[in-house]
């Protein structure tokens, strides 16, 4: 039987420490973000590169260094291993051949919000949560929904009034329980941690509790065995709380303690849209914590998070990795979807969108050379926003009408 590593939980930002069989959310000395801690030595002996080829495609063949202990508690539905595409015809514009899109929109309810609600939900389980508490901006309620479902939990999803139609759809499809929030992703997330304790759920928002980084972390292991142990130069992610760039940033750590790859890492970029971007102005400022990004607006619903508890890891990722932090505008952001699906045949979201607009910035800036292997993370699929394409201009055609060959180009 597969064997987890897990050891304990730890405080990234005071180092206490606490068990992993029990149930913690932040960390109660200090309030900051608990990170789960393995013994990478003893996963490094029994786990092979070779191993990870034998098991079944999905983040779970990470098992070793995943959190869940018994394998019967891992609730998935295939998430991970999503393809790495060459963006060929984008990178040509600017004489790049290594320019890529990691295309998580495959996922499990089409966004990448499935790799952290399967590790947590999958966790939650094993310790004996039976309902679950989230804020969200939209996908991680769809995904929390799902893989509650799956595992017979009752869900609670609380989200913006004006988040995008699917996604208020799919957690309702799945039997949650959604609430509409006259308000932003902090205001819902303030509902959670009010209501939980008497509703006895376990709150799981963005990097809140220990496990849905461990899911995230999983892109980071995968891009390293999709660039075979070698780190792309630069990697490009649409920030919200920003699990996702901190997952991959404790996941090249993770792999180099464990003899797997060097010490080289890419450039982490953080790509906000301009009106929201808390994280973008902190880096700026030289600061290593944000303050709440005041009237937050962007067509990137992702990345309306207008105060992240893990703003001081992002930002150490940032320093340590030599990245940046950029800010696009939603104009950008459109056109660069619409160049996504026409040049590469991706249906990429806003946000992930914004990371190619990104690209052409930082490259016109000098920031990036064509000569990088960059990565732009498609984050979810366009198929969840479905209102921001706009097809009033469609031509409809009359079988009958005796102009009709005419009116067809
Ligand atoms: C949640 C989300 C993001 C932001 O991810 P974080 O890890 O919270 O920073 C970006 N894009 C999409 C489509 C998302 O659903």
């Amino acid at each position: 039987m597969m064997k987890s590593f897990i050891t304990h939980l730890e405080c990234t930002y005071c180092g206490e420490t606490y068990s992993c069989d029990e149930i913690h959310n932040t960390c109660k000395k200090c309030g900051k973000v608990l990170y789960a801690r393995y013994d990478l030595a003893g996963a490094a002996k029994v786990l092979s590169k070779a191993d990870l080829l034998r098991r079944p495609g999905n983040m779970w063949r990470w098992f070793e260094i995943m959190p869940v202990k018994n394998p019967a508690n891992v609730v998935t539905l295939g998430e991970g291993y999503t393809p790495l595409l060459p963006a060929l015809r984008l990178g040509k514009r600017f004489g790049s051949s290594r320019l890529f899109i990691k295309e998580e929109g495959l996922n499990p309810t089409g966004s990448f919000k499935a790799r952290g609600m399967s590790a947590a939900v999958s966790k939650a389980k094993e310790l004996g949560v039976t309902a679950i508490g989230a804020p969200s901006a939209g996908n991680a309620a769809s995904a929390l929904s799902a893989y509650g479902a799956r595992a017979g939990m009752k869900i609670a999803v609380f989200m913006p009034t004006d988040a995008p139609e699917m996604m208020k759809r799919e957690g309702h499809m799945y039997g949650a329980d959604v609430y509409l929030v006259k308000g932003l992703i902090n205001d819902a997330g303030a509902i959670v941690r009010a209501a939980s304790p008497s509703r006895g759920w376990f709150d799981v928002s963005t990097l809140k509790e220990p496990y849905r980084q461990e899911g995230k972390k999983t892109m980071g292991l995968e891009l390293a065995e999709q660039f075979n142990w070698e780190l792309p130069d630069a990697i490009l992610y649409p920030t919200g709380g920003g699990t996702g760039i901190v997952g991959m940033w404790k996941a090249f750590d993770e792999l180099e303690r464990m003899g797997w790859i060097g010490s080289k890492r890419p450039k982490m970029i953080v790509v906000q849209a301009e009106g929201c971007s808390p994280i973008v102005k902190a880096w700026r400022e030289g600061k290593r914590h944000a303050e709440l990004f005041p009237n937050a607006s962007t067509i990137a619903a992702g990345l309306r998070v207008p105060i992240a508890i893990g703003d001081y890891l992002m930002i150490d990722a940032l320093s340590r990795s030599n990245g940046t932090a950029i800010s696009v505008t939603d104009a950008e952001i459109r056109e660069a979807m619409g160049e996504v699906a026409r040049e590469e045949g991706v249906f990429s979201s806003p946000e992930g969108a914004a990371t190619w607009a990104a690209y052409k910035r930082l490259i016109a800036d000098k920031f990036l050379s064509p000569d990088d292997s960059a990565v732009l993370f498609n984050c979810g699929s366009l198929l969840k926003n479905a209102e921001l394409i706009d097809i009033s201009g469609l031509p409809v055609l009359d079988p009958k009408d005796p102009e009709l060959l005419t009116k067809i180009n």
